[in-house]
């Protein structure tokens, strides 16, 4: 029979007691990434020993041509759920509700007030940063949300240690859309009709759609309430939805990449900068 030194006694017992811990900081792939999966000693463990930074997706409902009302919430939860691997990062509940404008007569079309988005988001940012979180990143899937969702940051890193990304999608890849398909993009159009494909095909009914006549551009000079169309168009004639799921595979992965150097160069400034 091997006798145990001291030494083999101290090494070996952690680990015998460990055996029914759920440590995850020594794990390299975590279980899961979500706040909302994870118990106060697991988030104990993680931040911040593992990471400080968080991703908040903020979204709303409201009519997306032939792609799904919550195209503004599928597209920021699963930008978040594929960056947190990429960044090794925890991902906050999404914020579902935010602010609508034209769509509003659209069945199953609505959001909350521009003030309560904002007393919201302030709330959720503060909660973050209580819980040890130093970076949040909030990833925006609809328009409208940007105003508010940039107010409640001024206010909440003026008074916090926190410091806060707002970044919308679609406005930081129109490269990768004219790249991928040569055009611009639209609301509803190739680029938000790409993001759904590439996650959830079973959730687009290219059936239908009927073409250019259920899409209108957005237009300087004039601005109509409701807005006539759920497909809105940057540029007439562009950005009309199109059903490729290989260029959508192809198209959603840049996106998720940009969207991680965006977060990581930000980051990596503020470190350098000491704020
Ligand atoms: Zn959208």
């Amino acid at each position: 029979m091997k006798l145990c030194t001291p030494l083999t006694i101290l090494v070996s017992l952690p680990s015998l007691l460990g055996a029914h811990a759920n440590d995850l900081a020594a794990q390299t792939q975590p279980a899961t990434r979500h706040l909302t999966d994870l118990n106060w000693m697991e988030v104990r463990e993680w931040v911040p020993a593992r990471t400080t930074t968080v991703l908040l997706p903020v979204g709303t409902l409201e009519a997306h041509g032939v792609v799904p009302n919550g195209a503004d919430i599928l597209v920021p939860d699963s930008l978040a759920l594929r960056m947190a691997a990429e960044l090794d990062v925890l991902v906050a509940p999404t914020i579902n509700y935010g602010v609508n404008t034209g769509l509003d007569e659209f069945p199953g079309t609505f959001g909350v007030s521009e003030s309560l988005l904002r007393e919201t988001a302030e709330a959720v940012m503060r909660g973050l940063d209580r819980s040890g979180f130093r970076n949040i990143i909030v990833l925006n899937g609809h328009g409208p949300n940007f105003g508010p969702l940039n107010d409640a940051a001024r206010e909440v890193f003026r008074d916090t240690d926190a410091r806060i990304l707002v970044i919308n999608w679609w406005s930081v890849t129109p490269d990768i859309t004219e790249e991928v398909y040569g055009t611009q993009g639209g609301h509803a159009g190739n680029n938000e009709t790409a993001a759904i494909l590439a996650l959830r095909p079973d959730l687009v009914h290219e059936d239908r759609y009927e073409g250019p006549s259920q899409a209108t551009a957005f237009a300087t000079g004039w601005q109509a309430w409701p807005f006539p169309s759920s497909i809105g168009l940057y540029a007439p004639g562009e950005g009309l939805p199109d059903f490729d799921l290989e260029k959508a595979e192809r198209y959603f992965a840049r996106v998720v990449t940009r969207m991680s150097e965006i977060s990581r160069d930000v980051i990596e400034k503020w470190d350098r900068a000491g704020l």
